[in-house]
Parts: structure tokens; C-alpha cells; sequence
């Protein structure tokens, strides 16, 4: 099958390089030409673990080119895929700009019958906007072409993106018509041979379900979030009271990790655009409001214990910050708590020594050159002449620690670990103080 993509991001790299993988014919359309030049040289400019050499392979096959020309790319599929940005607009809705931009584009170019395919995370009713605008192109065109949209939003995970997009549990598409369904079941078609995973449901219905989802998870993240403070008021530790819930098959153990609250491109601006949607829609969403204002408060506790550990006296201190990515196997830092933590350290006074991974070009990228802030090449030699360490994020890289030696190289005996990685007993018997989240002792 031809299929073109617009967007060559997380969502239509992985989707582009997935679809090849499995025989179509693949043209990914991008408006950032040096991204696009990147690409076109084998060089993947995102993080995300198989992605290179899947793209690699399928180039060398020829089944997976990428073009900055947009009229090449609606001519070429009859599936059009829109994976472009939706980012949040400054009152919390999502900004549509990119999405009805790439549907202007495709209304311009088409000359024969298409089926846009909106991948993007978009609110309820964008499906019939997208329709409007490629109608009003062909409109001023003054030509009558066959079209349909539909929705199919995305489900991957960065950091196993390949392994979602593959064998993920469900492939949702919003249509009523039967010519979109047969185009998506041959799309889909080497994804659904185990068992059936296309699930064909009303527009609406796949529009909401991905901001349902993702509210789903936030919601679960923050709802243990607030145990956890809780568990730190009343001396209870909130990992044993993750086994104690998650043991429970009804609740399960997968999202109910303590931490230093969600971030990435995803959850922070889906739970906003959901609540804006319910406002829209007049109906007060309290609970949907409540989790991001959980999720607001725990992105401070991280700085709230290093106040405590050093008795608000920040100014000065170097302060070792292990992980950036706002979750592991990422180099994404849209969100991540360790931002709010360096942005209040350097507010502070203190300086950052970060090790990250794959990160640290991203946070270069997103901070430039500054003499606070000291990118290391290794996870140790962050800790050389700092004063603490703190955990932003849970890289399999730190799960690992020498508590005695690290006694000896951190200047003053503060571990602040936002993930829960360690055994308090190790650390403390290591005579390290031990600030985690939700564990009875450090509020
Ligand atoms: P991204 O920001 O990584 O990439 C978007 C790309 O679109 C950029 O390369 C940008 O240059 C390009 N673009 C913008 N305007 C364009 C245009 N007019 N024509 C062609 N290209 C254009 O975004 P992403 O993380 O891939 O997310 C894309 C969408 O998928 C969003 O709606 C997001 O919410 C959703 N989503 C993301 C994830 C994720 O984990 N990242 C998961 C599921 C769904």
C-alpha cells in the first residue's frame, strides 16, 4: 500500500518505519527541512530504542523516503497520515494549527479520492474540522473530489514505541464508512494476524478515547502521588501500600509508581485539553482538574526536600541531578520534573551537575551554555564536588548504587530520589540521609 505521513516526529517516525517494516510503500512529509535533510542521511534525530536501524533498513530497501515537498507526498498514498504536533494553547486546549495546516495542504495538492488519517491527538469534533477545511480547499479549487477522514489516534510509548506500535493491544479507528475500513484493515492488516485488534467505532467515540486513556493513566499516577504524601504525614510507606493495592487484580500494579509526578509531550497537555473539552462542553470535570493540580504539587517535592535537607539554604550548592528524560529510554525532556527542579535550583542559587543517559543533548539544546549547569558524561562523575544527589529519573543505569562510596564522594549525606529506587535501610546504613517519596520519614 502507498501511505504518506505528515510528521516526522516520535509518532510518524515510529509509524512511517513500522508500516515499511511490514511491505508499504512509505513517504514521511516534514516542514523542518533539516530534519528532513538529517533523515535523509540515516541520521534519527530522536532517541527511541530500534528506531535507527529500523529507518535504516527500510530506506535501504526503498520503502521509506522522506521529503520536505508536500505535494509529492499527497500524491503519493491513498492513506494520508496527519502526525503532527498538537501542542497546548496557552488557555489548555489543543492547538490545532499544525493538523488543519496539513489538511489545508492535502485539500491544495489532491486529485484523486484520499483518506486522511488523523493520528495526531485531537479533541472530539477536529475529524469534521479537518473535513471542512479540505472541502473549503477543493472549494477554491473549484474541483469536486472524493474524500474521507478519519481517526485513529496512537497509543505508542517512548522508550518502547516500536514494541506499542507492533503488538500493541488495540488499533482504534473512528469511521462509518466501509471504503475507510477495508483501506485500514490492508494498512493494519500484518499487525492484526494473531488476534483481532482493529476496533471500528464511531468518530467521536475514537477522539475521546485517547484523551480517556491518557487521562486514565495520569489519573492513576497522581491518585498514588497523593497516597504517597499522605503516607509521608501519617508514617506509612507508600510502597508497601503499592504492593498491598496493586496485589489486588482490579487494581493491578502498572502506573501506581510513586514519583516525582508525569511529564512528557503527552499526559501534561491531554489532561488540559480534556478539561478544556469538558469546559467547553459545560460539564465541570472535577476530577480530570484535581489529578493535574496533584501532578502541578509533585513536580516541587523534589525541590521541597532538598529546602528541607539543607534548611533552605540552596545558594551556592551543587546539586547532582541523575536523569533528565522525563522517563527512562528517552531523550524527551518536554515536561520533565527535572526541569522544575533545575529551573527553582537556579533560581536558588545552586548550581546543576546532571547525568542523563541520552538527555543531555536535549537539555543542552533546551538550556544552552550556562555556568550553572555542568552536563556529565558519566553518572559518577555528576557526583564529583556535589553537595546531593537527587533521582529524577528511574534509568535502569541507577538502580545500582555503592551507598558507602557514595557517602564518601557527596559533600553532604543527601539522597533525594524521586523515583523510590533503594531500600531506605541501605542508604541510611550507608549514613546517607534519605529523602524519597512517601516514606514515612522526610515530608
Ligand atoms: P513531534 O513534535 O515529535 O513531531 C511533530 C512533527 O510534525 C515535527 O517534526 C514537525 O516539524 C512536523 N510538522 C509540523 N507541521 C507540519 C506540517 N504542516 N507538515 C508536515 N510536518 C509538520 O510530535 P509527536 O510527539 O510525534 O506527536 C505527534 C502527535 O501524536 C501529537 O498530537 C501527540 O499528542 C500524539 N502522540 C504522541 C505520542 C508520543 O509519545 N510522542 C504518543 C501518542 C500520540
Amino acid at each position: 500500500m502507498r501511505i504518506t505521513i505528515f510528521g516526522s516526529g516520535y509518532v510518524g517516525l515510529v509509524t512511517g518505519a513500522c508500516l515499511a517494516d511490514v511491505g508499504h510503500d512509505v513517504i514521511c512529509v516534514d516542514v523542518d527541512e533539516a530534519k528532513v535533510a538529517r533523515l535523509e542521511a540515516g541520521e534519527v534525530p530522536i532517541y527511541e530504542p530500534g528506531l535507527e536501524s529500523l529507518i535504516r533498513q527500510n530506506q535501504a530497501a526503498g520503502r521509506l523516503r522522506f521529503t520536505t515537498d508536500a505535494a509529492k507526498g499527497v500524491a503519493f498514498g491513498l492513506l494520508q497520515f496527519i502526525a503532527v504536533g498538537t501542542p497546548s494553547d496557552e488557555d489548555g486546549s489543543a492547538d490545532l494549527r499544525h493538523v488543519l495546516k496539513v489538511a489545508e495542504t492535502i485539500g491544495r495538492h489532491m486529485t484523486e479520492y484520499r483518506i486522511i488519517v488523523d493520528k495526531s491527538t485531537v479533541p472530539v469534533g477536529t475529524a469534521s474540522k479537518v473535513e471542512r477545511v479540505v472541502a473549503a480547499e477543493l472549494d477554491r479549487r473549484g474541483v469536486e473530489l472524493e474524500f474521507d477522514v478519519c481517526s485513529n489516534p496512537e497509543f505508542l510509548k517512548e522508550g518502547a514505541a516500536i514494541e506499542d506500535f507492533s503488538r500493541g493491544s488495540r488499533i482504534v479507528v473512528g469511521t462509518e464508512s466501509e471504503r475507510v475500513k477495508s483501506a485500514m484493515r490492508e494498512c493494519y492488516g500484518p499487525y492484526n494476524r494473531q488476534q483481532e485488534k482493529l476496533m471500528f467505532m464511531a468518530v467521536r467515540s475514537a477522539e475521546l478515547t485517547k484523551y480517556a486513556a491518557n487521562a486514565m493513566l495520569a489519573t492513576k499516577i497522581s491518585f498514588i502521588n497523593e497516597i504517597a504524601n499522605l503516607a509521608e504525614r501519617l508514617g506509612a510507606d507508600v510502597e508497601e501500600v503499592r504492593h498491598g493495592i496493586g496485589s489486588d487484580p482490579r487494581i493491578g500494579y502498572s502506573f501506581i509508581y510513586p514519583g516525582c509526578g508525569y511529564g512528557g509531550s503527552c499526559f501534561p497537555k491531554d489532561v488540559k485539553a480534556l478539561a478544556h473539552t469538558a469546559e467547553a462542553a459545560g460539564y465541570p470535570a472535577e476530577m480530570i482538574g484535581a489529578v493535574e493540580r496533584v501532578n502541578g504539587r509533585q513536580k516541587g517535592k523534589l525541590f521541597e526536600k532538598l529546602c528541607l535537607a539543607f534548611d533552605g539554604q540552596l545558594a551556592g550548592k551543587t546539586i547532582a541531578l541523575w536523569g533528565l528524560a522525563f522517563k527512562p529510554n528517552t531523550d524527551d525532556m518536554r515536561e520533565a520534573p527535572s526541569r522544575a527542579l533545575m529551573e527553582a535550583l537556579w533560581q536558588a542559587g545552586a548550581r546543576v551537575q546532571a547525568f542523563d543517559p541520552e538527555a543531555a543533548e536535549e537539555c543542552r539544546r533546551l538550556y544552552g551554555e550556562r555556568d550553572d549547569l555542568i552536563l556529565a558524561e558519566r553518572r559518577d562523575e555528576a557526583l564529583e564536588g556535589a553537595h546531593a544527589l537527587v533521582i529524577c529519573t528511574e534509568w535502569k543505569a541507577f538502580r545500582t548504587v555503592d551507598f558507602a562510596r557514595l557517602r564518601e564522594t557527596l559533600l553532604e549525606p543527601v539522597v533525594v530520589d524521586g523515583r523510590n529506587l533503594y531500600h531506605p535501610d541501605s542508604v541510611k546504613a550507608a549514613g546517607l540521609g534519605y529523602y524519597a517519596i512517601g516514606r514515612g520519614d522526610s515530608v
